[in-house]
């Protein structure tokens, strides 16, 4: 590694910048309520996770909005439901709803956000999704989280 960082390559930034990202994960929702990837994975050897999601459309939160939210697989429909009934100005979340590892804000085109959680209550065992819980989103806009070795 020293000897390529004194060489000034640019495959030891690469490889630095690769290293630092492996605890985080970028997704991009659009005006066609779609997600540009159907699963995220996250390295057990992370202590926390941090997804960034951007929203590479034009249309306004209220009416094209988008989220990202992980739960077990099982508990993403009923989140979902519930979440649909707490509105928009609680992101579509039932307020204190622990079935919810992570989620961000409810962002519209343009916009960004991001979310921090704990993977270490994560287990192999479980089977993880993450979605969309604006109102009818879930449909399209879902896919799976692995925990990698
Ligand atoms: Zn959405």
């Amino acid at each position: 590694m020293i000897k390529k960082l004194l060489g000034g390559t640019a495959l030891f930034l690469l490889a630095s910048s690769a290293f630092a990202s492996e605890c985080e994960a970028t997704v991009e929702s659009n005006d066609a309520m779609q997600f540009n990837t159907k699963n995220v994975t996250i390295p057990a050897s992370c202590t926390e996770f941090t997804v960034t999601l951007k929203h590479t459309g034009q249309l306004p939160k209220q009416s094209m909005g988008h989220n990202w939210v992980m739960t077990t697989k099982e508990n993403g429909q009923p989140v979902a439901t519930d979440g649909m009934s707490a509105g928009l100005d609680n992101d579509y979340i039932k307020p204190g709803d622990d079935r919810v590892i992570g989620a961000t804000d409810i962002i519209g085109g343009g916009e960004q956000t991001s979310t921090t959680f704990s993977v270490e209550g994560l287990s192999k065992d479980e089977e993880y999704m993450f979605f969309c819980s604006f109102p009818g989103h879930i449909g399209v806009m879902k896919g799976t989280v692995t925990l990698s070795s």
